[in-house]
């Protein structure tokens, strides 16, 4: 690319993201303090019909937020990011709890082959440089299915801690709304609502993972350990990147 291409598109990012913070300032104003199926009905009926979308891991909570959609529209595009890396228990969990909810429109989305051959051709990216290898397992394949939708919604809760400790349940970042329906509930409410309504549990809850993503990068977590105390192991490494501020630029 070269550099006036470059300051163009720096240009049209700014724009972009100045539209999305004008958009959210009104979106707070009028929504301002809501949370759940409170704030998550207007998002999918009235702001954003047919323009957004969920991104869920199909995590040990995925199944509260999924519940949530699906009570609203369960014909809500879901996004799921198979990054080749993930527990065979994460793939029946997926089939399971979308035939359970009546989830009509899941995608599973992959790395690129091409950049994978360039990159981690042994798969093997991860030990090296766990960035990287989250950047092009799933930084990359998530920008390219979301620059197709207006809105972003996420099942990020402030009791999670570190880069959610100031979570607001609507944002713009990096060009693009970000919804947080459950941004300010806790592990015990999370719990009683699985209970209220049923909700099967991911299969390695029961083994001791209270946070699960790709099998190299997972351990199971001691009682009294912080939840996602079993997440990159021995790495700074807390979060995958695809909530990291900067993330389209790649950086
Ligand atoms: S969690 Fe681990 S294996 Fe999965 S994409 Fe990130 S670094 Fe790679």
């Amino acid at each position: 690319m070269n550099a006036s291409a470059s300051i163009q598109d720096a240009t049209g990012n700014q724009d972009q993201q100045r539209l999305c913070e004008e958009r959210v300032a009104k979106l707070a104003r009028a929504y301002g303090g809501l949370n759940g199926l409170d704030l998550l009905a207007p998002m999918i009926e009235k702001e954003f019909p047919g323009r957004i979308a969920l991104s869920s891991s199909f995590g040990t909570e995925a199944a509260v937020l999924l519940d949530l959609v699906a009570q609203v529209d369960p014909a809500t595009p879901v996004i799921f990011l198979d990054t080749g890396k993930l527990f065979e228990e994460t793939y029946n969990y997926l089939a399971l709890l979308s035939n359970h909810l009546g989830l009509t429109d899941v995608r599973t989305i992959s790395p690129d082959l091409v950049r994978l051959q360039g990159s981690d051709p042994n798969g093997n990216l991860w030990e090296s440089d766990p960035d990287a290898c989250c950047h092009i397992r799933k930084v990359e394949p998530l920008e390219r299915v979301l620059t197709n939708f207006d809105a972003w919604i996420t099942g990020r809760k402030q009791y999670h801690g570190d880069l959610r400790l100031n979570l607001e349940p609507i944002e713009a970042v990096d060009g693009f709304i970000k919804i947080n329906p459950l941004v300010n509930w806790s592990h015990e409410k999370i719990q009683t609502v699985f209970a209220e309504r049923k909700l099967p549990q991911h299969p390695l809850v029961a083994r001791g993972y209270p946070s699960i993503g790709c099998y190299h990068c997972t351990r199971e977590v001691a009682e009294g350990e912080d939840l996602r105390a079993g997440r990159w192991e021995g790495e700074e490494k807390t979060e995958c990147g695809i909530h990291r501020a900067s993330w389209v630029s790649g950086q």
